[in-house]
């Protein structure tokens, strides 16, 4: 039994991961309104509201590639910048503009902006990113990019 135990413990210190990558992911929620005048004017289904201005609690999902395990991106400072962002997009609390926009064309935006931070940065590696903006937490949309410094 001892035999068993030390072989799987040398196996253990061995173990490698494969190669891969690794990325951060920040959330938070943003109040907000949209609308969608192109709305579906299927009677049947009954969603001609959604060309209302209406208003959703806007769940977001920011995930982005970093290079090392150590913060190389701050958790804490990413999440304030998405919180920043979301409030360019939707307004302040006190000036809520209602957006045509659908939760595919939020996250691009949003995307538009990581793509302006990571050509900011000094470094010159393609990194993955992937935004995911929900209604309520209940559904929504899912955009994944790579970009690199020069794009
Ligand atoms: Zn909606």
């Amino acid at each position: 039994m001892s035999m068993v135990k030390r072989k799987s413990v040398k196996k253990t210190k061995m173990l490698q991961l494969p190669e891969g990558t690794t990325s951060i992911f920040v959330t938070t929620q943003v109040e907000g309104i949209h609308y969608w005048s192109k709305a579906w004017k299927d009677k049947l289904l009954n969603v001609n509201y959604l060309k209302h201005p209406h208003r959703h609690m806007f769940h977001l999902k920011l995930e982005l590639q970093v290079y090392n395990d150590d913060r190389e991106l701050e958790f804490l400072v990413m999440k304030r910048w998405l919180n920043i962002i979301g409030q360019k997009i939707f307004g302040d609390l006190a000036h809520l503009k209602p957006i045509p926009m659908s939760c595919e064309m939020i996250a691009k935006e949003i995307l538009k902006e990581v793509q302006k931070f990571v050509s900011s940065l000094d470094d010159d590696r393609i990194r993955s990113a992937s935004c995911e903006v929900s209604e309520d937490g209940e559904n929504g949309a899912i955009v994944s990019v790579m970009f690199c410094r020069w794009s």
